[in-house]
């Protein structure tokens, strides 16, 4: 979805992939609210949340998609991709399994999004690093082999949640100006 609102604004859809409990929900209640909860129930409990950015005196609005949790059976359906142009593909590093499935992530948003979409790999929950099962280097290999974007964050103390969001919104903005 890139739509041109009167001339000076834009509307763009951002997706959030990644296995079930990467924190895919708590990034975007700390990016749109500055909330984070602790309890496994980050329900958005919308389809998406809208943000609004200002890119060289251009006023963005940003509508960030997040799953219902569909994504533990594998369902997440082509609806939720649908105008998709840009995508947080989010992982654990605290969990190397789900770092493991960002590939078919990859593959599913290829499948479904035909135009150019500006894509982030985002290493979440960096304040685990006591637990660290993926180290930084292992994210930033599979960011340059993909040609994504690469950050990784914590929705918990807030790191790097805006500046992620940021990047894709503004890459977008640059893909389609
Ligand atoms: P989702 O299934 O990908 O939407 O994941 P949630 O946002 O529901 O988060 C799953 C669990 O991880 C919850 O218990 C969160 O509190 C926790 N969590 C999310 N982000 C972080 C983070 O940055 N650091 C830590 N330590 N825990 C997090
Ligand atoms: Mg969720």
């Amino acid at each position: 979805m890139e739509e041109e609102v009167g001339g000076e604004e834009y509307l763009f859809k951002v997706v959030l992939i990644g296995d079930s409990a990467v924190g895919k929900s708590n990034l975007l209640s700390r990016f749109a609210r500055n909330e984070f909860d602790p309890n496994n129930k980050a329900t958005i409990g919308v389809e998406f949340l809208t943000q609004e950015l200002e890119i060289d005196g251009k006023m963005v609005k940003a509508q960030i998609w997040d799953t219902a949790g569909q994504e533990r059976f594998r369902a997440v359906t082509s609806a939720y991709y649908r105008g998709a142009v840009g995508a947080l593909i989010v992982y654990d590093i605290s969990r190397k399994t789900t770092f493991e499935s960002v590939e078919r992530w990859l593959d599913e948003l290829t499948t479904h999004c035909e135009t150019t979409v500006a894509r982030m790999l985002v290493g979440n929950k960096c304040d685990l690093e006591d637990i660290r099962d993926v180290s930084v280097e292992d994210g930033k290999s599979l960011a340059e082999e993909e040609g994504l974007f690469f950050m990784e964050t914590s929705a918990l103390n807030a790191t790097n949640v805006q500046t992620a969001f940021e990047m894709v919104i503004r890459e977008i903005y640059n893909n389609v100006s």
